[in-house]
């Protein structure tokens, strides 16, 4: 039996598009490339933000975690158009892909930066964001990323649909908000709980409206920026430590009789914020590591151990968190406009990621396709 399959399109697609092309670390050129066609059961997107990451930061800067070291093979390839936290307009679509994902020509769409294999064991588990493929928007061949006009969403894609009202921008902050989200699940916070987040950048500000979602006793921020810490206060931080005039530890210690804190977020992919979360936390405490690190870390591992039985936890990509980050998002309760701090024309994607690399006058960079 056949059954006709028939293509949604809309108005005029061009055939090139401007794209910004990986070519290897500190190679990221604009150039002019054909605009993707999809194939059957996949969707066509026109891109309306693309955020930077400081990951992608970290990628062009030829961080190990991408290019590999002595220890692990290199993840990221080169000819890759980057970019894994954009929000688009459906454009091109078939039955297949309309019906699985629920969407239609016209909608606005965000997908998972994860492309799992639904093969692996990891996939066939449920634990797909560990997908042992790992193929990301915008680090392989196979899934080119959102820092161009259009791009593909494949059939193997988690897709949803976001609300047409909010900014662009604000819409492509589903991506590190669903991480932030994550992360906070990954603490399994409880409602007496003193949780310490380390980094008020953009993910360290979802801990901290994700934390103060789960109600515990005290959400504290750190950073050093007075800029970031007001913005914190806005995500519900409770309390904002300032680190370079105070000393976190001491503050913590003094908030909670001498105990120290329940659980601690590190967001900052700064080494000295692992020790100082190791000392911050109580006995039996919860760390939760979110960040990509680019130099290794030197700690006392006996503090994990010996000293107060820690669980340290680990955390990647936001599985099972984007329908709540677009809910966060769509309530219009974050401070956006704010944490959105920059938005520039794809040519500029170099001004960008110094502007992310810089991080003093920045939040959060997103580049805005033509
Ligand atoms: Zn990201
Ligand atoms: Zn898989």
């Amino acid at each position: 039996m056949t059954q006709t399959q028939t293509t949604a399109t809309s108005s005029a697609i061009p055939e090139k598009m401007q794209a910004v092309v990986c070519h290897g670390p500190e190679d990221y050129r604009l150039e002019e490339v054909a605009v993707p066609s999809p194939g059957p059961g996949q969707a066509l997107v026109r891109v309306e933000a693309v955020g930077i990451c400081a990951s992608d930061l970290k990628c062009y800067h030829g961080a190990a975690k991408f290019w590999g070291d002595a220890n692990r093979p290199a993840w990221a390839e080169t000819e890759v158009i980057p970019g894994h936290e954009f929000v688009g307009e459906v454009v091109q679509l078939d039955d297949a892909a309309a019906r699985r994902w629920g969407i239609a020509v016209g909608d606005r769409v965000v997908a998972e930066q994860i492309v799992p294999c639904w093969k692996c064991r990891y996939c066939l588990r449920g634990e797909y964001w560990m997908c042992a493929p790992h193929d990301m928007f915008g680090f392989k061949r196979r899934n080119p990323g959102g820092m161009a006009s259009y791009m593909l969403f494949p059939v193997e894609a988690l897709v949803y649909g976001i609300d047409k009202g909010l900014p662009p921008a604000h819409a492509a902050f589903t991506e590190p908000l669903s991480c932030a989200l994550h992360a906070v699940e990954r603490a399994g916070i409880l409602f007496e709980d003193v949780v310490v987040v380390a980094g008020c950048g953009p993910i360290g500000l979802g801990m901290i409206a994700g934390a103060v979602a789960k109600y515990p006793a005290a959400v504290v921020a750190l950073d050093m920026s007075p800029r970031k810490l007001e913005l914190a206060r806005k995500c519900g931080a409770t309390h904002i430590v300032n680190i370079a005039e105070q000393d976190p530890v001491a503050y913590v210690k003094d908030m909670t009789d001498g105990y120290g804190a329940d659980v601690y977020l590190e967001g900052t992919g700064h080494p000295a914020a692992v020790g100082q979360g190791l000392n911050l936390l109580r006995k039996l405490g919860r760390y939760v590591e979110y960040s990509v690190f680019g130099s290794d870390v030197t700690v006392d591992w006996s503090i994990i151990s010996d000293d107060k039985e820690l669980d340290v936890l680990g955390a990647h990509l936001g599985p099972h968190c984007w329908p709540a980050a677009i809910r966060m998002l769509e309530s219009r309760l974050l401070p956006m406009d704010e944490i959105c701090s920059h938005q520039l024309p794809l040519e500029k994607f170099q001004e960008g990621l110094e502007l992310v690399a810089d991080g003093t006058t920045s939040i959060k960079v997103t580049l805005i396709p033509a």
